[in-house]
């Protein structure tokens, strides 16, 4: 289903609002529009009578956005990561909440991961350092099977990320709340096995999401735990590492390098730090992102599932907080 959209038999009643501060509404109108040609799609701007409003696709919109959206039937979050969303005030009770679901966005999360993951399993930031002294600095590589992954989150992101790296043949541990089985990836569940993951990472690799659970789930003690040297990299949220704990031990080298996609404040201030070190790659919040050709097709289906009285696929447990 990667890779295109086609036209949806179906009639959805109402129409669905578009917001996004980081996304092109054209863009997703037009990838909707080829899924689902009889659906009014409107973008918040344009939105007159907010009754007739029955599906929202949005990413983190203003306080107060669905208060006057009394019709509505299916929310989607323009995203994977939820935390934004399950906590808002204004969000309608009993009306159920999808992400975007999309193989296409695992493709791109996954490739982040294998380059950062494989930039630290090849010592290319040691040997970047290196160059810029003009040094021939020859390190004999390791065996893949000799580096150890951990790959905290093992959810439609993650199980894929787990799945790419242990095809390089990498030593690849997983993490999730419930046992999972993925060929090839020692998989491992539940808060008594963190640390011994945690433990047994030359690289770990996160991809939780954020939710009460998780915040803050890697603190000082938790990094303490890494083999010394270890490589940190974190493309899910700031908030669920302790920033200024990584930062200490990255700076006395317990923690030998990190790329990190995400930080507990973004824009990561310019007197931060991270943005200094020698050891950390910065990338601006960018590892993985809704792609609309691929996620309309998802979207629109969920849209004609609603349509029809049926629940959507993919549904969030605001609860559970992802
Ligand atoms: P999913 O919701 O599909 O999966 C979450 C995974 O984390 C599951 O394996 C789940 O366990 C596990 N998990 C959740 N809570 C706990 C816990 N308390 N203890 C142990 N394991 C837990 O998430 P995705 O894979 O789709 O995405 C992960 C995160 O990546 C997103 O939430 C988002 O924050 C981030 N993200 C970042 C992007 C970027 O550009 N940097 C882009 C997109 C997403 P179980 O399997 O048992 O449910």
């Amino acid at each position: 289903m990667s890779g295109g959209t086609q036209a949806m038999t179906g009639h959805p009643s109402g129409a669905l609002v578009f917001y996004s501060a980081f996304d092109d509404f054209d863009t997703w109108k037009n990838a909707l529009h080829a899924c689902l040609p009889s659906l009014r799609i409107l973008h918040a701007s344009e939105v007159t009578d907010p009754a007739g409003i029955h599906y929202a696709l949005a990413w983190k919109p203003p306080a107060g956005f669905f208060d006057s959206m009394r019709n509505l039937r299916l929310i989607i979050n323009l995203g994977a990561g939820v935390d934004a969303l399950v906590g808002r005030k204004d969000l309608p009770a009993n009306v159920p909440i999808t992400r975007i679901t999309d193989p296409d966005m695992a493709r791109m999360m996954a490739g982040y991961v294998l380059f950062a993951t494989l930039r630290h399993a090849r010592e290319i930031p040691w040997f970047e350092q290196a160059q810029r002294r003009g040094e021939w600095a020859y390190r004999h590589p390791r065996s893949p099977r000799d580096i150890r992954v951990g790959v905290l989150g093992l959810g439609e992101l993650g199980a894929h990320a787990a799945h790419e790296l242990q095809r390089q043949g990498l030593t690849v541990l997983g993490w999730s709340r419930s046992p999972r089985e993925i060929p090839g990836v020692r998989c491992h569940a539940g808060m008594d096995a963190l640390d011994t993951v945690i433990a047994q990472s030359d690289i770990l690799v996160i991809m939780l999401p954020l939710t009460p659970q998780t915040h803050g789930l890697l603190g000082r003690e938790r990094l303490e735990r890494l083999p010394r040297g270890a490589s940190l990299i974190n493309v899910a949220r700031g908030a669920l590492v302790d920033q200024a704990a990584m930062t200490a031990l990255l700076r006395d080298g317990h923690i030998g390098a990190a790329t990190l996609d995400v930080f507990t404040h973004e824009p990561l201030p310019a007197d931060d730090p991270l943005w200094r070190m020698e050891n950390v790659l910065i990338t601006p919040h960018l590892a993985s992102v809704a792609i609309p050709a691929s996620a309309a097709t998802q979207i629109a289906g969920n849209i004609l599932r609603v349509a029809r009285g049926e629940a959507p696929l993919h549904e969030i447990d605001p609860s559970r907080g992802y």
